[in-house]
């Protein structure tokens, strides 16, 4: 849903049935360019912040309660204040607040009883981390001002997901929220957690589509990839034991030894090891202008998805298989955790209508859905806006 910043005071107001002025934080989604699930093993990854955010405004309150409303959802929350820390999880939305909010208390913040009203146009579960919008906002919107080092920031909102949600994510869609700049993609090293910015060409258009799927095999299949990798790992250090992660193993090493590692561990390692390189390469051919790599490494990596990973779906193979087809497109990709969600492809500015109208045409015609394009302009990272 769209999210005009100056009408959530109002519609703050008008839902709390409140005379206070809120103060209104907002916190961007993100779509990853490159390095897909390397964000556990260690490696890099590539993406940047969009203009589509979460918006969280809070004023305190005399009620006692912790007390929430998500416009998008249309849900109520509330809890005690009091009752906050030993909160368990309901397996709902409202857990990615009351992870963040336990986290905040962990650190010794105290949190005091509030409203908050909740309107985010990041699309929910489909790869643009709406997720990590709502908890980076959540976070600000708790502090109030409360200074605290933004790494620590983003850190705290991964471990609500981590350890409240029950998603074992990485770093990449917490730290790009809060680090994300305007006209910048970030490349982040996420073992040291550290990032560079990388400017983009200007002769290129980023364009997501969102295939309005999502295969419910989603969050299992995410663990089981975590525990695919740590396989991986434990039969690579076998061979060399300075190897922690997969992060230690260079494509060439991998490539000698791959054979002693178990079949599907191996094709594991083998996405993970190429997909981190595939960030570098993506990087220096972004600093070169190099459009045409840039376009082979995102159909690289998606193939690696595909066969290597298996993480993609029909629905998304088939948006790229028909996106690499188009005029003026020069790669295309899944993004995010998978199993459906957006694509995102790299398009010349002047063909991009014409992508959108074909890409859409041959999706209705095949699936009977209408994909939802969305332009990413890289976008600035978290704050406060009114
Ligand atoms: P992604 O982060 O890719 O969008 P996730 O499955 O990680 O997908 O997170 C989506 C979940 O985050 C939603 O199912 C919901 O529980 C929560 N969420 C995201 N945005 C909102 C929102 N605006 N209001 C309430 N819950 C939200
Ligand atoms: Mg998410």
């Amino acid at each position: 849903m769209v999210v005009v910043p100056n009408e959530i005071v109002d519609q703050f107001r008008e839902h709390f049935q409140s005379a206070v002025t809120p103060v209104v934080y907002r916190a961007p989604g993100r779509v990853n360019l490159i390095g897909e699930h390397t964000d556990y093993n260690l490696g890099y990854v590539f993406p940047i912040a969009l203009s589509l955010a979460c918006y969280v405004s809070i004023a305190p309150a005399s009620h006692g309660l912790f007390r929430a409303f998500s416009r998008d959802l249309a849900r109520d929350f509330s809890i005690p204040i009091a009752d906050l820390p030993a909160a368990e999880p309901r397996h709902e939305w409202s857990d990615y607040i009351v992870g963040v909010a336990q986290q905040l208390l962990k650190l010794g913040f105290p949190i005091q009883p509030c409203d908050l009203y909740i309107a985010s146009d990041v699309p929910a579960g489909s790869g643009l981390s709406s997720s990590a919008a709502l908890e980076v906002a959540t976070a600000l919107a708790l502090l109030g001002g409360r200074e605290l080092p933004p790494l620590e920031l983003a850190l705290l909102t991964q471990r609500a997901e981590s350890q409240f949600v029950g998603m074992p994510c990485g770093i990449m869609d917490q730290y790009t929220s809060v680090f994300g700049r305007q006209g910048a993609a970030l490349q982040i090293d996420c073992r040291s957690q550290t990032h560079q910015y990388v400017q983009l060409p200007d002769t290129v258009q980023i364009v997501a589509a969102n295939s309005l799927v999502k295969h419910e095999l989603g969050t299992s299949a995410y663990r089981e990839r975590v525990a695919e990798c740590k396989e991986a790992v434990a039969a690579i250090a076998d061979i060399d034991p300075g190897v922690l992660s997969l992060r230690d193993v260079s494509l060439e090493f991998f490539e000698r030894i791959q054979d002693s590692v178990p079949l599907i561990p191996r094709k594991r390692a083998r996405h993970i090891v190429s997909d981190t390189q595939r960030v570098v390469d993506f990087a220096l051919a972004s600093r070169h202008n190099d459009l045409l790599e840039m376009g082979r490494l995102f159909v690289a990596s998606h193939r690696s998805m595909q066969y290597d990973y298996e993480i993609t779906c029909d629905e998304v193979d088939f948006m790229v298989d028909t996106a690499i087809k188009l005029p003026g497109v020069y790669g295309s990709r899944m993004t995010g955790g998978g199993f459906g969600g957006c694509t995102v492809t790299l398009v010349k500015p002047d063909a991009v209508d014409a992508f959108q109208q074909k890409l859409t045409q041959a999706y209705r015609e095949r699936y009977n859905l209408t994909p939802v394009f969305y332009d990413c302009e890289p976008a600035a990272g978290a704050g406060r806006m009114i």
